[in-house]
């Protein structure tokens, strides 16, 4: 039986140690606030620190990309860390992403790195409102970000932004990526998968609507042929530049037919649940598989499939239970507003099925809790017709 520690013990690294029980592979996390060894499922087990588990591994990996530079040197001196810390770190940081994709050639905003108020008027000079502003380090879902649609805003968006990084208590020196703000048609993203040997399997790329900067659905339909074809080859030349081991995640803009890369992110992904049950092998299954050096699973994707978040409550009606394919995970965790809970996987045959399906949800669901959910079933529908 192989042991693997996941850095961070979340709901990503709960749904890779249910991945991986049928593998007979013995998952475990390191909750790294408390420094502690626990079991993803009942994060309360204590067994150790990160020492012990490091010993206790055979393999390490991390289900988010902030994880402390010391606690990944550590890891990695023990040559039991996939993917390395250096792939870990770029997805932490923006300012490292964004050089990455400058150095893979790969499409993407044009932006301007801020530490002063000289940067800050350079971007603004350089670039057209609107603009998008973000933390160089510890964004997530949409955290740590600012607009600027208006030039009269600018100086008050400055002083927010300096008052942000002089607070920073971060180890790297904080920073602003500037952004141009990208007229989109729609975002997607693909999730996809590499072996130590350069072997590489990619999901059929996947749309994605956000909330208010948060995931709230995704769709994976049969594939848009010259959409996915670019995607594949971005994601080649990024996972052969990092030697990457495992599952990593890039979201796009889509433009036309031209895709433009949003972010990378180095682990399993929030756009990738769907893959539990449109998939033969799930995302979770296949990191595992990559980083203990097992041949990959299937990618395909078996039927079209949805996965809706559930945000800020710990319960569903129990009709949700009587929508056919409908599947309900929830993560075990304390109810608060506006946090991740548990999803929804929902398939069909084809995909006005799965419309059909996703109106229904709809209809139970219609609360704060599924934000969008129902314009979005309602639109999804209309284009099956
Ligand atoms: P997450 O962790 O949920 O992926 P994040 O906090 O890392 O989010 P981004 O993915 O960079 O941040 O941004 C969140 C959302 O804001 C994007 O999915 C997109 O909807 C919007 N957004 C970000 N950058 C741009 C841009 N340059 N142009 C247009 N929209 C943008
Ligand atoms: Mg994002």
């Amino acid at each position: 039986m192989k042991k693997v520690l996941v850095l961070g013990a979340g709901q990503l690294a709960r749904m890779m140690q249910l991945a991986g029980t049928p593998l007979n592979l013995d998952v475990k996390a390191l909750d790294v606030l408390s420094n502690k060894v626990v079991n993803p499922i009942s994060p309360e087990y204590i067994y150790g620190d990160l020492k012990a588990g490091i010993l206790n591994a055979d393999v390490i990996t991390a289900e988010f990309e902030h994880v402390a530079h010391d606690i990944l040197a550590e890891c990695e001196q023990s040559g039991k860390l996939f993917p390395t810390s250096a792939a870990i770190k770029i997805g932490g940081d923006r300012r490292l992403e964004k050089a990455l994709l400058e150095s893979c050639n790969t499409a993407n905003a044009k932006h301007y790195f801020v530490h002063s108020k000289a940067d800050f008027d350079k971007a603004i000079s350089h670039l057209s409102l609107p603009i998008i502003f973000k933390s160089a380090l510890e964004g997530y879902d949409g955290k740590g970000q600012w607009r600027l649609k208006i030039a009269a805003d600018a100086e008050a968006i400055w002083q927010e932004m300096a008052d942000f990084m002089k607070a920073s208590t971060t180890t790297v020196k904080q920073g602003i990526v500037a952004e141009q703000m990208v007229p989109f048609d729609r975002e997607v993203s693909l999730v996809g998968v590499r072996r130590v040997n350069g072997d590489v399997a990619v999901y059929p790329l996947t749309e994605n609507h956000h909330t208010d900067g948060m995931l709230s659905v995704s769709v994976a339909n049969p594939v848009n042929t010259v959409l996915q074809e670019q995607a594949v080859s971005v994601f080649k030349a990024i996972a052969d530049k990092l030697n990457y081991v495992g599952v990593l995640a890039i979201e796009f803009f889509q433009v036309g037919n031209q895709l433009l890369v949003n972010e990378i992110a180095p682990r399993v992904h929030n756009s990738g649940h769907w893959t539990q049950q449109g998939a033969d092998t799930c995302q979770f299954e296949n990191h595992l598989r990559a980083i203990c050096d097992l041949p990959l699973g299937s990618t395909a994707l078996i039927r079209p499939t949805a996965m809706v978040n559930i945000i800020g409550e710990d319960t569903v009606p129990n009709e949700v239970f009587a929508v056919p394919s409908a599947s309900v995970h929830w993560y075990n965790k304390g109810k608060r507003v506006g946090r991740k809970m548990g999803h929804i996987n929902v398939s069909g045959d084809n995909e006005l099925q799965l419309a059909q399906r996703l109106q229904s949800l709809a209809d139970i669901l219609c609360n704060k809790a599924f934000p969008d959910l129902s314009g979005f079933a309602k639109d999804y529908l209309a284009k099956q017709k």
